[in-house]
């Protein structure tokens, strides 16, 4: 966690609003290159701000700052940081929406529960137990809700957006942790979704290899997600590219990019 938790530090606001701004620039430059090679469709990318290691404080600045969506990879972080920025934004005068939730990183099956009390999104559906995981989840908070068991969480309303996260680089991935399903399991994994009531599918996700040039990975992204939009026209979304890559991302045609360290700084080594 960053030693400065006071929200009212406005040196750490200034220097949020800084970085938030290069990266907003980096975005519209790599996205008017595209366009200058009419590479691939023509929308702006958005921005999902990754705040893991970093304080709800941060999230507060940045939802000031105008960032609307933050992204988060870990269960245990996410939940009490999310229910902190909810309180801190109803209790704000006039209450200000929260920011939208999306869950990136690698998901327990037993986790689901948790995960659909805050998150609107999640970009690592790669296995078909996690989306009847998630489908079930949905539907008992939907019950919880109605029963007044429990406060309405975003999905109460509206489908979780599941996106199927490729594995981009199966054949090297054996010591991999970071998840993925391979390229062919994907047409069963968008129908699963599709099929599932309580869940929208959204599109794809992807982290570039280790190895390699990850503008060609991208590139293997898209071409999936095209494949997958003959089906789901409305599978739109392209989850790709991180602070080291979101230029070679943009290029690809990502329509959402995942930034944490280059808006909120360099991670703590340790946890
Ligand atoms: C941490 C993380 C990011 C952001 O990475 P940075 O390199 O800090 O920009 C994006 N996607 C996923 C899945 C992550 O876990």
């Amino acid at each position: 966690m960053s030693t400065d938790t006071n929200p009212q530090d406005p040196r750490r606001t200034a220097e949020l609003a800084q970085r938030l701004s290069a990266v907003r620039q980096r975005i519209l430059d790599a996205a008017r290159q595209r366009d200058e090679q009419r590479a691939h469709g023509g929308e702006l990318p958005s921005l999902v701000v990754v705040t893991k290691f970093f304080p709800a404080a941060d999230v507060l600045r940045l939802r000031e700052l105008g960032v609307r969506a933050v992204g988060e990879n870990k269960d245990q972080e996410a939940g009490p940081k999310a229910a902190e920025v909810a309180r801190a934004l109803h209790a704000q005068e006039p209450p200000v929406s929260p920011p939208v939730w999306h869950f990136v990183g690698q998901l327990q099956s037993n986790k689901a529960k948790h995960v659909v009390r805050y998150a609107s999104w999640v970009h690592s559906v790669d296995r078909a137990s996690l989306v009847t995981a998630l489908g079930r989840a949905v539907r008992s908070h939907r019950d919880a809700v109605a029963a007044g068991e429990t406060a309405p969480g975003p999905c109460a309303e509206s489908d979780l957006t599941c996106l199927v996260q490729v594995n981009l680089d199966p054949e090297a991935s054996a010591h991999d942790t970071r998840g993925g399903a391979h390229p062919d399991a994907v047409a069963d994994l968008a129908r699963a979704v599709a099929g599932t009531e309580g869940l929208q599918l959204g599109g794809v996700m992807a982290v570039a290899p280790r190895e390699g040039d990850p503008r060609a990975a991208f590139e293997k992204l898209w071409e999936i997600s095209q494949h997958l939009q003959r089906e789901y026209p409305r599978a739109r979304v392209v989850s790709a590219g991180m602070s080291g890559d979101l230029e070679a991302a943009v290029a690809a045609g990502a329509t959402h990019v995942r930034i944490g360290s280059d808006v909120l700084g360099p991670r703590p080594a340790v946890r």
